[in-house]
């Protein structure tokens, strides 16, 4: 009875899933500035977000949950800083979070990644590889109203007009 009791409740706080886990990373006021694409890679057991690792039914009193099995290569995560935000924000990431009771064929749980400015961003984080001008144009291109970042967009069509406005002038001489 009580484990039918226990799934109702799940039922209403979103659907069957792994425990949610927690995590918290730095980076930089600029990155956030600008809406970033960062990449991190997750430990392999993560803070319970039930209990705030403080111990719960949840993660079996060890106040931790698992992401990945034994050996399993690190998880990479891209996140999307979203641009301006005051301070400390959380982004919940679904399926990113705890790995569900082994068979139960539940999705992974939410992921609740804790996002702080600061000085410097924390070794596990770094800017996602495409935060490149292609990524900038594609951005700049999409419907999404960003017109901060067309600028680059049109520096990188101005540079590419130069380059070949000198090499039409050398090839004429
Ligand atoms: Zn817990």
């Amino acid at each position: 009875m009580a484990g039918v009791l226990g799934r109702v409740v799940n039922a209403d706080l979103g659907r069957p899933r792994g425990p949610d886990a927690s995590h918290r990373i730095r980076v930089p006021h600029a990155w956030l500035k600008r809406g970033a694409v960062v990449e991190l890679e997750l430990p392999r057991h993560l803070v319970c977000a039930a209990c705030d690792g403080g111990g719960c039914d949840t993660c079996e009193r060890s106040g931790a949950v698992t992401v990945r099995e034994r050996g399993e290569p690190a998880d990479l995560v891209e996140v999307t800083l979203p641009g301006e935000q005051g301070d400390t924000f959380v982004i919940r990431l679904p399926e990113r979070g705890g790995l569900p009771p082994q068979g139960s064929g539940l999705p992974r749980g939410n992921l609740l990644l804790r996002v702080e400015p600061s000085a410097q961003a924390d070794p596990s984080v770094t800017l996602a590889s495409r935060n490149s001008i292609f990524e900038l144009a594609r951005r700049a291109l999409s419907t999404r109203p960003a017109a901060t970042l067309r600028y680059p967009l049109v520096l990188g069509v101005a540079a590419v007009g130069v380059i070949l406005l000198v090499i039409w002038l050398t090839l004429r001489r």
